[in-house]
């Protein structure tokens, strides 16, 4: 057995009897979502509903596996809203064996592949996605309306607001980028799913994460090059400095991007406004 399976056990038999000792008796309710973008989303329904974000903080969340007191937390949760594209879910939901309701949600976005070649399966940045926040904002107000009837009326204005807030976004994003087929750089592919969604080109630095040889990277210029590309985005502060260096290469600008940030739909629309930047 190796160390990832004993740990796996462990966050289990913590999380059967964190179950049993709450035994439904809890003080205030709590829904576990994954990411900090639909911990946001969530946040804005109310109802007094705390919402605990699995992964949060400065964690890549491809490598993140779930620490025993962060499992220990959600293990109280009255669901878990998993992205359905994260490495560690997998496990962590097994490690749940049913004590906590589990609710997928925007199951029908079309997976991205093949941008990831190293571990070779589905891209899991889906939460920049517009229509996995759309589908999550659905998937929660109706696990809402389940849990508290009484509460109905109030979810569901917020959830027009929520989907207001949406469309307005949309809006601000398709202004910017006008319909033309932009291209951009990045030093990891994290922004497929936005790409896909607004028909723009995502060149990757390190698609493998692993560094190019000297050879691909002067290929990598020369098609940021042809393709136009002003702006390189980084998200990790330890690639800065190799994104300023390329961006001198290609004759663009390095600029920061945080798709860890709660408040993506700003994030993006921050984004969209970089890439159409001259
Ligand atoms: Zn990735």
């Amino acid at each position: 057995m190796n160390r990832r399976n004993v740990g796996i056990m462990a966050v289990g038999a913590l999380l059967m009897a964190g179950a049993a000792a709450c035994g439904g008796g809890s003080e205030h309710a709590v829904m576990a979502v994954s990411v900090p973008a639909q911990k946001a989303i969530a946040e804005r329904f109310g109802g007094g509903v705390e919402v605990l974000a699995l992964v949060s903080g400065d964690v890549d969340p491809e490598s993140f596996e779930i620490s025993i007191r962060t499992a220990a937390q959600a293990s109280g949760a009255k669901a878990y809203f998993p992205t359905g594209a994260l490495p560690f879910e997998r496990n962590f939901v097994e490690a749940l064996h049913g004590s906590v309701p589990v609710v997928a949600t925007g199951t029908d976005i079309e997976p991205i592949e093949g941008t990831h070649g190293e571990h070779g399966g589905v891209d899991p940045h889906v939460w920049t996605s517009a229509g996995f926040r759309r589908a999550f904002a659905d998937g929660y107000f109706r696990e809402l309306c389940r849990l508290y009837p009484d509460s109905v009326d109030n979810f569901s204005r917020r959830a027009s607001e929520i989907q207001n807030m949406f469309a307005m976004q949309d809006d601000s994003i398709r202004r910017v980028l006008g319909g033309r087929e932009y291209a951009f750089g990045i030093m990891h592919p994290s922004l497929s799913y936005f790409a896909r969604d607004w028909g723009l080109r995502q060149i990757a630095f390190n698609p493998e994460n692993k560094e190019p040889g000297a050879m691909a990277v002067r290929q990598l210029v020369d098609s940021m090059r042809a393709a136009g590309v002003k702006v390189i985005f980084y998200e990790d502060p330890g690639s800065e400095g190799q994104a300023r260096l390329l961006a001198d290469e290609v004759g663009a600008r390095a600029v920061a991007i945080d798709l860890m940030s709660g408040d993506i739909g700003t994030e993006l629309v921050r984004i969209a406004n970089e890439i159409a930047r001259p």
